[in-house]
């Protein structure tokens, strides 16, 4: 099959009828409910951009393992060029949903799953890679979107997955049959889960001998029975409920998380990747999420693209443009923007060949790229909020706005320069709004802070990365100090 459309997706997901529940209801159609809709219409535009001929070198790659030209997400990456092109793929896709769109994960799965599986059979023999192999090919073939799920949640986190009091904190194989295994547990904020139509499970830490059980990574349907998603609840969700547009600030696109339940999963042995081989869980966790902490340096800058323009636009709006402290402000959110994709881009300039023949990032640039988006997004925020003034937080709504009576008035009063509108006026203010403090903000500001791995995840991967002890011995030759 060739790549879909962004409408044949939407009917692919639709026919996957994924078991999902929100505000203590079952959701009978979440394509269509007006809560989730706009992050389906994130992940949508991956389908769309890979259909626009001026996308095509970035959104599409000829597979070297179907020979057919596959979406990049689905892409196994053969190059550093392939790294490279990846990280301005999610530039892009951020600049045209100013959201999250979520099919990243999947794609950093495959290719931590690609060489650690290929790893794994080289020590013990298994079939792994075969397995993972048939399943990428499988989805570049239909065009499919992946979730990747590390996150277990985790309970104690002073205690090892076997030791915890409730087993089934990390999720685990809990029967073993002949023909595969049962599984038990739990993946917190799972991005983009609903709209997926497989996925992939990952362990989230490194494991000991006592862990068998939880060393265990494969693919399954998202429908498979056992599985089901509690959608995550995100700031002013209900906005998008009112039937107004106004107030919901990006009306088409937004990103939404789950908690994803596996109640006794079955999950049949060509599907396995990873089964008690406990020494490369640990692997498997570090390729992933250096892939994903690489990811944040396009995908990020992409939505802080957005909000710097957002930001921008208002100055012009507010009839402030030409101040001093104002321009200096964008400049100041337009240089942290591009040294957090300096990093997404030296990462994967300076990445590697693994053993398998895909690319693999420089881990400790990818470990500062995600550190420095644990900051800088937090900054070009409080600079668009400067800029924006706090009518970004007190402005009356559509509806007193479109109010016969009252709407005047807001027209009069809320008005800036006079050539301007005032409803563009709040519906800049009201996007500034979304991506700094609304669903949007899920995506852009908590998420540049704990997606991919918090804060001291980075920093534990960068003290084992940056080579002190190397450091240490330069200072002391400089210095003619002999030991
Ligand atoms: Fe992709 Fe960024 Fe969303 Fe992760 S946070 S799935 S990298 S858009
Ligand atoms: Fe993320």
């Amino acid at each position: 099959m060739a790549l879909m459309t962004g409408e044949q997706y939407i009917e692919s997901i639709r026919a996957v009828k994924p078991e999902v529940y929100m505000f203590g209801k079952k959701i009978e159609n979440p394509v269509d409910d007006p809560i989730l809709r706009p992050s389906l219409n994130s992940v949508r535009m991956t389908y769309d951009l890979a259909q626009d001929p001026q996308y095509k070198d970035l959104m599409t790659v000829k597979s070297p393992y179907t020979g057919e030209i596959v979406n990049r997400f689905t892409h196994i990456h053969q190059s550093t060029t392939d790294l490279r092109n990846k990280v301005k793929m999610q530039r892009l896709c951020g600049q045209k949903t100013a959201a999250c769109f979520q099919r990243c994960v999947g794609m950093d799965a495959f290719n931590a799953e690609f060489s650690t599986t290929f790893e794994i059979d080289k020590k013990y023999g298994t079939k792994y890679h075969e397995n993972f192999v048939n399943f990428m090919k499988y989805a570049q073939t239909n065009d499919l979107t992946v979730d990747g799920a590390m996150t277990d949640p985790k309970g104690d986190r002073g205690k090892a997955p076997h030791a915890q009091v409730d087993p089934d904190l990390y999720l685990h194989v809990v029967e073993r049959r002949p023909d595969g295994v049962v599984v038990r547990g739990a993946k917190a904020h799972q991005t983009g889960i609903i709209n997926s139509h497989e996925v992939i499970v990952m362990p989230t830490i490194s494991m000991g001998p006592d862990d068998k059980d939880y060393a265990i990574s494969f693919a399954v349907p998202i429908n498979t029975p056992g599985i089901f998603m509690i959608v995550g609840r995100q700031s002013c969700d209900t906005r998008k409920t009112e039937g107004v547009t106004l107030d919901v600030g990006n009306p088409e696109f937004g990103g939404v998380e789950a908690l994803t339940i596996f109640d006794n999963v079955f999950v049949p042995n060509d599907r396995i990747f990873l089964n008690g081989e406990t020494e490369f869980a640990g692997m498997l966790v570090e390729r992933f999420a250096g892939y994903h902490r690489q990811s944040y340096g396009g995908c990020k800058v992409g939505v802080g693209d957005v909000l710097i323009g957002a930001a921008a636009v208002i100055a012009d709006y507010n009839g402030c443009p030409k101040a001093s402290h104002v321009k200096d402000k964008l400049i100041e959110m337009m240089h942290l923007n591009e040294t957090l994709y300096c990093c997404g881009i030296a990462c994967s300039a300076e990445g590697y060949q693994t053993e398998s023949g895909n690319y693999m990032i420089d881990l400790l640039l990818a470990n500062v790229c995600k550190q420095n988006v644990t900051r800088f997004p937090y900054e070009i925020v409080r600079l668009a909020e400067d800029i924006a003034g706090g009518l970004m937080v007190t402005a009356p709504s559509e509806k007193d706005f479109r109010d016969p009576k009252l709407g005047k008035y807001i027209d009069k009063y809320l008005r800036g320069v006079n050539d301007v509108t005032t409803e563009n006026r709040l519906k800049m203010l009201r996007l500034i709004e979304n991506l700094c403090l609304g669903t949007a903000a899920v995506g852009y500001r908590t998420e540049s802070m704990h997606g991919a791995g918090s804060p001291q995840a980075q920093r534990i991967m960068i003290s084992r990365q940056g080579n002190l002890g190397y450091k240490k011995q330069l200072a002391k030759a400089i210095a003619h100090i002999e030991e």
